[in-house]
C-alpha cells in the first residue's frame, strides 16, 4: 500500500495513462463515475482486489461491482447472458449494475465467493477513458472507508483514504450522487437488489416486469450480502422524521436536513436540501458529511417521497439512521 497518494485532474490524458499503469501493476486508483467515486483495482487480479478490501476495511463477504468499458467486456465475465440482461445493457453506460452468472476468469475474492458477478459501464468520460486505457475490468466499490457515506468529491476520497490509495483522479462532484441500481438478471423476472441512480420506473419502461427485493426474502437477501452491512452512516446519530417535524427538534448539538427553509428562531444547523429529487440525490452524501461536524450529535433528516430517485434516497437515509 502506498504511503503517498497522487492526486491528478481526471481530464488530463497523462493522468489517465498514469492511473491505468498503476491499475495494471496491481495498484489502487480512486476515480470519478456519474454515481459516486470508485476505489478501483484490476478485477481479475486477486491480490489487487484484496487491497481494496483492506483499504476500505470492507467485510470480505461483500462482493464488488466490476466496471467495464464495453458490453463485450461484460459478456466475457459471464457464463451466460439472459435476454433481460441484453435488453438492460441498452441502458449502459449508466447507473445500472447487472448481476450475471459468473465466468471462471473472475476470482472468488471479487465476488465474495458468489457464483454471480455484478457488472456495469459507468457514464463518465474519465472513468471510460481509464477503463479503455488499462484494458482490464476494474472492480470498484465506493471509495470511502466501509460504513461511511459514499464519496461524491475527490476531497471526500482524500478524507477517508489519503495515504492508502495510490492515485486519486479528481473529476469534481459526481452528477448522480447515489450508487448504481443493482439488478439480478439471473432470475425468471429481474429483481432489484439495491435501489440506486436508475429509477424503478425507468427499469420497468425498458424491460417490463421487475421485482424488488424484500427484506423477508431470505434466499434473495443472502445473495446480496452488502445489504446486511452498516452503511452510509456519519459519526453523529441520524434520526428520520416526517416532513415538517424537524422545526420543533432544534438544539445546540442538532443539524437538520430539510427541503423547507430554515424556520425563524430555529437553534442549530439547518441545511436546506434541493426540492427536486435529482438535486437532493446529488447533494445527499456531501450534506451528511458536512453536517457531521464537531459538536453535532444528532442529524435530523426529513423524509422524502418514495417515487423515482426518492426510493434510493429513502433507502440510504434509512440505512444511515440504522448505522
Ligand atoms: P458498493 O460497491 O459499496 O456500491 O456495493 C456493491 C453492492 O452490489 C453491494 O450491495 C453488493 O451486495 C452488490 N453486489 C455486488 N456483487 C453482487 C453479486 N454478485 N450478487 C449480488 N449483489 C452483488
Ligand atoms: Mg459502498
Amino acid at each position: 500500500m502506498s504511503a503517498r497518494t497522487e492526486v491528478w485532474p481526471a481530464d488530463d490524458p497523462a493522468a489517465i495513462a498514469r492511473a491505468a499503469e498503476v491499475l495494471r501493476r496491481g495498484g489502487l486508483v480512486a476515480f470519478p463515475t456519474e454515481t459516486v467515486y470508485g476505489l478501483g483495482a484490476d478485477a481479475l487480479d486477486a491480490e489487487a482486489v484484496r487491497r481494496i478490501f483492506a483499504a476500505k476495511g470492507r467485510p470480505a463477504d461483500n462482493p464488488l461491482i466490476v466496471h467495464v468499458a464495453a458490453p463485450e467486456q461484460a459478456r466475457a465475465l459471464a457464463r451466460a447472458v439472459p435476454p433481460a440482461a441484453e435488453t438492460l445493457m441498452s441502458l449502459w453506460p449508466g447507473p445500472l449494475t447487472l448481476v450475471l452468472p459468473r465466468a471462471a476468469v473472475v476470482p472468488d475474492v471479487t465476488t465474495a465467493g458468489q457464483d454471480t458477478v455484478a457488472v456495469r459501464i459507468p457514464a463518465h468520460p474519465a472513468a471510460l477513458a481509464l477503463l479503455r486505457a488499462c484494458g482490464r475490468p476494474v472492480a470498484a466499490p465506493s471509495a470511502n472507508r466501509s460504513g461511511r457515506p459514499s464519496p461524491t468529491t475527490a476531497e471526500h476520497v482524500r478524507a477517508d483514504l489519503d495515504g492508502v490509495v495510490d492515485v486519486i483522479l479528481d473529476g469534481g462532484p459526481c452528477a448522480v450522487g447515489l450508487e448504481s441500481t443493482v439488478v439480478d438478471v439471473t432470475r425468471a423476472t429481474p429483481m432489484v437488489l439495491r435501489a440506486g441512480g436508475l429509477s424503478l420506473e425507468a427499469l420497468r419502461a425498458a424491460v417490463g416486469a421487475v421485482d424488488v427485493l424484500s427484506g423477508q426474502d431470505h434466499e434473495a437477501m443472502s445473495r446480496s450480502p452488502g445489504l446486511r452491512h452498516r452503511h452510509y452512516a456519519p459519526r453523529a446519530r441520524v434520526v428520520l422524521v416526517a416532513p415538517g417535524q424537524a422545526a420543533a427538534l432544534g438544539g445546540e448539538a442538532v443539524a437538520v436536513m430539510s427541503r423547507s427553509p430554515r424556520p425563524p428562531g430555529f437553534v442549530g444547523r439547518w441545511r436546506r436540501m434541493p426540492a427536486d429529487l435529482e438535486g437532493y440525490a446529488q447533494a445527499l452524501f456531501g450534506a451528511l458529511r458536512e453536517l457531521d461536524a464537531p459538536g453535532v450529535e444528532t442529524i435530523v433528516v426529513e423524509a422524502v417521497p418514495e417515487v423515482g430517485l426518492g426510493r434510493a434516497i429513502a433507502d440510504r437515509l434509512r440505512r444511515a439512521a440504522e448505522g
